[in-house]
């Protein structure tokens, strides 16, 4: 067994790309389902599954590998994060060998000694770009942070000091960019977002190996060709990646995305605007539910709704059930065609997992007959953009007696509607009484039940 460890450089990113990278070689030499990559807290142990002595074969295949994918500057430069001039030095002109002994060792320490590369090996080095960790914009040493102060204008010694942020990155060891830059055209997704590039790398919680570790160095290309609207909250940004690969949602339950956004390029250079690493477990948990959950998200996109997309975003990860009523209305109201007459309605599968899993509400409330058909009359008026009800109860507090006299006002509406013909549905009495007896026990889940199946398409009882 050859056991592989990452450098420890305390980058996140970095650490999960060079695992990739050596699990590529790995993968490359003796076959993937061989190469187990193990997630240690700072740093990854890459094993492949090979003789001791096998080494030179790992290093012969990483060495042909960097000649056949990273010799060419341009693919190097479409690396978000790489600038041409740095891409000229990064790439593997063939004058060197690269050993991978170095890997081997597992001394770590916790502090970087001055001039050290950030990876602590010796050898032919590099400037530890943004391409390899994005999060070197923010900090340059693994122990602190550099509050050096600089002054404001850098041609002006004489002005005043500022804090900035250090602009030449930390060195790198050769080979552990050469292997940062594989597992990143391996494993990351990148694609671009209005002027904006981003990166997302799966980084894993645990042990990845088998069919998991092939799917992440094999569909990682699926999104690239995608465009996504510019002007889409950095916060869903997640969201709208997983609903553009749904598939993903099997595999990568154990992984969190390290995403970083970077503006700029070019010669000038790149700008991290934003990193965040994002656990994917709440949004993969609405993925998988339903196709009709990501149908949710792309209605959302195509009618340009960001505002139920920042909602809905917050909803599904940060469980935020106050916000759902909020969210049925802002889906209802905001057509594509904004003459429409009518309010859009959310798929009865969406209401009835966010009801569920989302506002934990119980069964006995969802499924509740009598409230089926009070929702039934609420979502009359949705249809018609006539949202006062649908806002009233929303926004009633259980001390006040709003939610019986907006239902009281809502059900005289109705019986005038009922006289000129219209056909709208009327709870009967007993209904009425048991939604009150209801509300009288569980408040906020009955009137959160009652505003969002309002806001859904019927269910099959009705
Ligand atoms: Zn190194």
């Amino acid at each position: 067994m050859i056991r592989l460890n990452t450098p420890f450089t305390g980058y996140p990113d970095l650490e999960a790309k060079i695992a990739y990278g050596l699990a590529r070689v790995g993968a490359e030499a003796v076959g993937i389902e061989r190469v187990v990559v193990e997630n240690r807290g700072g740093y990854y142990l890459v094993q492949v599954e090979t003789e001791e002595n096998n080494l030179p074969l790992l290093e012969r295949t990483f060495n042909t590998l960097c000649q056949r994918i990273l010799s060419s500057k341009e693919l190097i430069f479409l690396t978000p994060g790489v600038t041409s001039r740095s891409a000229g030095k990064i790439r593997a002109d063939g004058s060197d060998f690269f050993s991978l002994e170095k890997y081997k060792r597992h001394d770590f320490m916790f502090a970087n000694r001055k001039n050290q590369n950030v990876c602590r090996h010796s050898g032919k080095s590099l400037g530890n770009v943004l391409g390899f960790a994005a999060s070197t914009s923010y900090h340059n040493k693994r122990d602190g942070v550099d509050v050096a102060l600089t002054p404001r204008n850098t041609r002006d010694k004489t002005s005043p000091k500022v804090p900035r942020r250090p602009t030449n990155p930390r060195n790198i060891c050769k080979t552990c960019g050469l292997l940062a830059l594989l597992g990143t055209w391996f494993s990351a997704f990148m694609f671009t977002m209005a002027d904006r590039e981003v990166v997302a790398v799966p980084v894993a919680r645990k042990r990845t190996s088998g069919k998991v570790l092939r799917q992440i160095l094999a569909c990682h290309h699926l999104l690239r060709k995608e465009w996504i609207p510019g002007r889409v909250p950095e916060k869903a940004i997640p969201l709208v990646i997983l609903t553009r690969i749904p598939s993903t949602a099997y595999f990568l339950r154990d992984f969190d995305f390290f995403i970083s956004f970077m503006s700029g390029g070019g010669n000038r250079g790149y700008h991290v605007d934003a990193i965040a690493m994002v656990p994917l477990e709440n949004y993969l948990g609405f993925i998988d539910h339903s196709p009709y959950n990501v149908a949710v998200v792309l209605n959302l996109l195509k009618r340009d709704c960001y505002e139920g997309l920042q909602a809905l975003n917050e909803i599904i990860f940060y469980r935020k059930k106050d916000l759902l009523g909020r969210f049925g209305r802002i889906y209802s109201a905001k057509p594509s065609n904004q003459d429409s007459k009518h309010g859009i309605l959310l798929y009865t599968e969406t209401a009835i997992y966010l009801l569920k899993e989302v506002a934990m509400i119980s069964p006995e409330v969802i499924e509740n007959r009598s409230l089926a058909s009070l929702a039934r009359t609420l979502r009359y008026f949705v249809r018609e953009k006539k949202y006062g009800y649908a806002d009233d109860i929303r926004n009633a507090r259980k001390d006040s007696k709003d939610f019986e006299d907006t239902i009281a006002k809502m059900l005289r509406e109705g019986r005038l509607r009922l006289e000129q013909n219209e056909k709208i549905h009327l709870p009967n009495e007993e209904e009425i009484r048991e939604v009150f007896r209801l509300a009288h026990n569980s408040f906020e889940e009955v009137k959160t039940a009652l505003t969002i199946l309002a806001f859904s398409f019927p269910g099959g009882t009705e």
